[in-house]
């Protein structure tokens, strides 16, 4: 999370051109926000486990961000951090695990599919390389590709969810904004956890 912070902060300007193509231009000011309530939150109080970080950094995105990606974030780590609750040691499995249930949070709550020109462009082909991946190092590592290459292909797509869809066709020809911040968020992951 302090890495994932670090990167919000590095790639803030890149997320507000995204962002600026095709809705507000809050996105790298918004994660950029919230990550750093995120880790003042998480340096005032001792954390337990793993799902307890999560849990604390997702309630601060949900308090501190106000556009749509901040609850959906929030609700991504809060899935996960309840998932991997009371884990000391978590493999492969555990950690498909948890970021399922993490995508299937982001689904439920904003009723992306599949094409719609979202994180869950991202968030759902990280996933399906970890269901596929031999351990937890490759699973870290190809979920990140995999992330990236989603992140890509939402350039030719139009939106169908969230503020880039008021735009219709003209949201086309542009990277989706929460897609790339989830492609950081998965690189993030393998920098850190894989060996
Ligand atoms: P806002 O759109 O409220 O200004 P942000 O700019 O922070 O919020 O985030 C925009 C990103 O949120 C989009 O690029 C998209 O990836 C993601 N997003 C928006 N709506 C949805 C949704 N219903 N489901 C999944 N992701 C969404
Ligand atoms: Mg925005």
């Amino acid at each position: 999370m302090t890495r994932f912070a670090a990167s919000m902060a590095e790639h803030r300007e890149e997320l507000v051109q995204l962002d600026t193509a095709i809705g507000d231009g809050d996105h790298g000011t918004n994660m950029d926000r919230g990550m750093r309530k995120a880790l003042e939150k998480l340096g005032a109080a001792e954390q337990a486990d793993a799902g307890a970080v999560l849990k604390t950094v997702a309630m601060a995105l949900i308090s501190s961000v106000g556009g749509a990606a901040g609850p959906l974030y929030g609700t991504l780590l809060l899935q996960m951090g309840t998932a991997l609750e009371g884990k000391d040691d978590v493999d492969l499995e555990t950690y498909t695990a948890a970021w399922r249930k993490g995508v299937e949070g982001v689904q439920a709550r904003g009723k992306a599919e599949p094409r719609d020109k979202t994180m869950v462009d991202a968030l759902l082909p990280a996933l399906q390389a970890l269901e596929r991946a031999p351990d937890l190092d490759s699973g870290l590592q190809d979920a990140a590709s995999a992330a990236e290459r989603g992140m890509l292909d939402t350039i030719p797509l139009i939106a169908r969810k969230g503020r880039a869809s008021y735009l219709g066709e003209r949201s086309k020809d542009h990277q989706d904004p929460g897609a790339t911040s989830t492609y950081y968020l998965c690189q993030t992951a393998a920098e850190t956890l894989a060996s």
